[in-house]
């Protein structure tokens, strides 16, 4: 982008602007554009940014340091996903998931939990998925239907998850389940269930985009998980659901608004350089209005998704805030991604371009940690409607 790509950028004090340098030039090192296509193209899990992300303190950056995390604030986590969505959105959403479970964990863990798995999370020393959703439970999680039947000092889990990420190649899997007999937010609990548990199974799905990650469907049959593996106490199943909304809604805004920066620069770059009709293609009054537009929607996305930061990191209450900030970022991501492939032409619509993993990865941000449309429902009803 030119002179002006960096202007909201003013808004960050020295200590924001020396993580963002941090976290872009960790990326610049260990993932360039062609290595995210090559995993992307592969459908090759990250395994080697994943252990150096482990390394540099990125998977569990939220968990303090007593539990040897880097104790960052919700600001320092925004400035971390926006630069994780700028170099590879597929693997953000990854390190996403990474902090739900490690928040869960912190917020409700027993000591001995914490002891055990917390340091581990700091240091990317396990890989845990997310599984709340399932075939019929989705935008309405509290239709869970998986069961958690206690037996003595076990439970007995039954039931099937959709689209855990990572499932398939996690060390566990934190099982969202409820008692039988109970329904809507009664009744649920949070269990780890370990990747070995000879009771579950995960597939990949194969799916249009974040193909480097990838989903998988969790299947547990009779899966006997120790008691004290429930993560939360009695009743405390849907807020331990919960705890991680409104920091998944601003990860993901801010990973859409990386990635859109990222797209927007490419795409200004590609269009200086590309000429028909005897000039470049920026010359064009159609094309330089909607890149104006675009640019001016993720300028906004972003305060949108910094105010957010900002009101976590300051105990503020950010619940409407974060839809706002969620769907404004996702719908740009999708529609940067839309014109960027567009406006290279056929070069964009060819797996030799990065534009066409954008446009395929930007669609999944529409749906997953809340689709869109649940993002409005909840503005509406903020709005008194
Ligand atoms: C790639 C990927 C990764 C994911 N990773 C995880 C994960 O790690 N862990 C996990 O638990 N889940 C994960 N999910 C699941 C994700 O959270 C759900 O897909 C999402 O909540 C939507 O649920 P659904 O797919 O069942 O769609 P549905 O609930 O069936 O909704 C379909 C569509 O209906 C419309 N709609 C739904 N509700 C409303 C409403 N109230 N008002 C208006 N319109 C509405 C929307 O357009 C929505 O897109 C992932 C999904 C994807 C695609």
């Amino acid at each position: 982008m030119g002179p002006g790509a960096n202007r909201m950028r003013l808004m960050e004090d020295t200590r924001e602007s020396a993580l963002r340098e941090e976290f872009r030039a960790f990326f610049a090192e260990h993932c360039a554009p062609e290595y995210a296509d090559e995993c992307d193209a592969r459908g090759r899990f990250p395994e080697e940014l994943y252990r150096a992300a482990g390394q540099a303190g990125l998977l569990g950056a939220c968990l303090p340091a007593e539990h040897g995390g880097r104790g960052e604030d919700a600001t320092a986590l925004a400035i971390l996903f926006s630069e994780a969505g700028r170099a590879f959105p597929d693997f953000a959403n990854l390190i996403v998931r990474q902090h739900l479970c490690a928040t869960v964990l912190e917020r409700f863990g027993s000591p001995e939990q914490r002891a055990e798995l917390l340091p581990r999370f700091a240091r990317g020393g396990i890989h845990m998925a997310f599984g709340a959703s399932e075939r019929g439970a989705g935008s309405d999680v509290t239709a869970l239907a998986t069961t958690a039947r206690r037996d003595g000092g076990e439970y007995v889990v039954d039931g099937e998850k959709l689209y855990a990420t990572g499932a398939h190649v996690a060390d566990a899997v934190l099982v969202f389940a409820r008692e039988p007999g109970t329904s809507g937010r009664e009744g649920i609990c949070a269990l780890v269930v370990w990747s070995g548990n000879p009771g579950m199974r995960a597939e990949r799905l194969d799916t249009l985009g974040v193909r480097a990650t990838g989903t998988a469907m969790v299947t547990l049959t009779a899966a006997r998980v120790p008691a004290d593996a429930r993560v939360g106490g009695d009743g405390e199943g849907w807020r331990v659901l919960r705890s991680g909304l409104d920091m998944e809604r601003l990860a993901t805004a801010a990973i859409a608004t990386g990635a859109s920066r990222f797209l927007l620069d490419r795409t200004i770059g590609y269009l200086n350089e590309r000429r028909q009709f005897g000039r470049p293609l920026s010359g064009l009054q159609a094309v330089r209005h909607r890149l104006a537009d675009l640019a001016m929607r993720t300028d906004a996305a972003e305060l949108a998704t910094m105010a957010v930061a900002h009101g976590l990191a300051t105990g503020a209450p950010v619940h409407l805030d974060a839809s706002v900030a969620k769907l404004a970022a996702t719908e740009t991501y999708m529609a940067v991604a839309h014109q960027a492939v567009q406006l290279e032409g056929g070069h964009g619509y060819t797996k030799d371009s990065v534009v066409q993993r954008h446009y395929r990865d930007a669609k999944m941000y529409e749906i997953g940690g809340g689709a869109s449309d649940v993002q409005r429902d909840i503005i509406a009803r903020g709005l008194g409607l």
